[in-house]
C-alpha cells in the first residue's frame, strides 16, 4: 500500500494543528529570534537540476544552465526528492544572520555538523548589557518569571564587577546563564537543511529552535520556494511518527 496517499488527511490535519500550536506559543513569548538569509548560491534551484542533469548529459553545466526552463527544473527537483539522490542539493549553499537566540540553542544548532559557523565571541566583545531569552514556560507564571530576571540579573551584576576587578572576560563569562543572547552566521547547504528541518521543525524538538528553523525557512522561501518547501519535521515524508515520545499528530506505528 502507498504509505504517501494513506496518510494524505492526517498530513492535512497535522499541518492545522501545527500551526495552531505555533500561533498559540509565538501569542505567548516576545519573540527575539531575528534570521536574515545575507547570501546564498545564485539561481540555487537551477544549479542543483542542472548538477543533477550533468550526470546523464554530454555537454556542461553552464550550457544546461543556461537552456533549462523553469518546469525542467521542477520536474528534476520532484525527481531528486523522490528517488533520494539528494547529493545534487549540497551544490546550494544558504548563508544567514541569526541574532536573538540563547547559548542554549546555539548550543543545539552547532551540533549540526555538515555547516559553517562563526559566532560573536564573549572572550573579546564585554557585554555591558545583558539581553537574555526568557522561554515562554517561564514567561506566562509572573512569580517564576520574576525569579528568573533576579537571577539573570544577578549574574551580569556578577560578571561586571569580576571585570570590574580585572577578570579577564574569557572568565568572567563563566557567570554567565545559558539564557544569553547570541549572534552567529551560519551557511548550510539544501541537503543538510532540509536534515535539520526534519529534525529540528519537529514538534518533539525545543521551542527556541523549532521556532529558528521556521524563520529560517520563511527566508529560504524568498529565493528558493521548492527547497522551502521541503523543510519540514521528518514525520511529513515517513507519514508517521518515530518519537519514543510522540507530539500526537500523526500516528506512531504499532
Ligand atoms: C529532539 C532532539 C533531542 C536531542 N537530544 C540530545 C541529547 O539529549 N544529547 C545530545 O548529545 N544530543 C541531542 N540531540 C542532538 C542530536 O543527537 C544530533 O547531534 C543533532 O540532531 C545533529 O544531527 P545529526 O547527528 O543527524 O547530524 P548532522 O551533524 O546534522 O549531520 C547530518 C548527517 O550527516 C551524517 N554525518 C555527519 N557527521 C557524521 C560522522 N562523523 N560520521 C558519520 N555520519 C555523519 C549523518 O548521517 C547525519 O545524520 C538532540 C536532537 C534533537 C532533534
Amino acid at each position: 500500500m502507498n504509505r504517501r496517499n494513506t496518510t494524505r488527511i492526517p498530513v492535512a490535519l497535522a499541518v492545522g494543528r501545527c500551526l495552531w500550536y505555533h500561533v498559540a506559543s509565538l501569542c505567548r513569548a516576545v519573540d527575539l529570534v531575528h534570521v536574515a538569509l545575507i547570501s546564498c548560491t545564485p539561481n540555487p534551484e537551477a544549479t542543483i537540476a542542472a548538477a543533477a542533469r550533468l550526470s546523464t548529459s554530454a555537454i556542461g553545466a553552464t550550457t544546461l544552465l543556461k537552456r533549462m526552463r523553469p518546469r525542467e527544473v521542477e520536474r528534476l527537483l520532484a525527481f531528486l526528492l523522490r528517488s533520494g539522490h539528494l547529493s545534487p542539493f549540497e551544490h546550494a549553499s544558504f548563508t544567514f544572520a541569526i541574532e536573538g537566540i540563547s547559548r542554549v540553542t546555539s548550543h543545539q544548532l552547532v551540533r549540526h555538523r555538515i555547516a559553517s559557523y562563526t559566532q560573536q565571541s564573549q572572550r573579546y566583545v564585554s557585554l555591558d548589557e545583558l539581553i537574555y531569552v526568557t522561554p515562554p514556560s517561564i514567561a506566562d507564571r509572573a512569580d517564576m518569571a520574576e525569579r528568573f530576571r533576579a537571577c539573570v540579573t544577578n549574574a551580569h551584576a556578577v560578571y561586571r564587577e569580576l571585570a570590574a576587578a580585572g577578570v579577564p572576560g574569557e572568565d568572567a563569562r563563566y557567570v554567565l546563564p545559558n539564557a544569553t543572547e547570541t549572534k552567529l552566521v551560519m551557511t548550510m547547504n539544501a541537503r543538510e537543511l532540509m536534515h535539520a528541518c526534519s529534525l529540528r521543525l519537529c514538534l518533539r524538538a525545543q521551542w527556541e529552535i523549532v521556532r529558528l528553523f521556521e524563520h529560517i525557512k520563511v527566508e529560504v522561501d524568498r529565493v528558493a520556494p521548492r527547497i522551502a518547501t521541503e523543510l519540514k519535521p521528518k514525520c511529513y515524508n515517513l507519514g508517521y511518527c518515530d518519537e519514543a515520545e510522540t507530539c500526537g499528530l500523526l500516528p506512531t506505528l504499532p
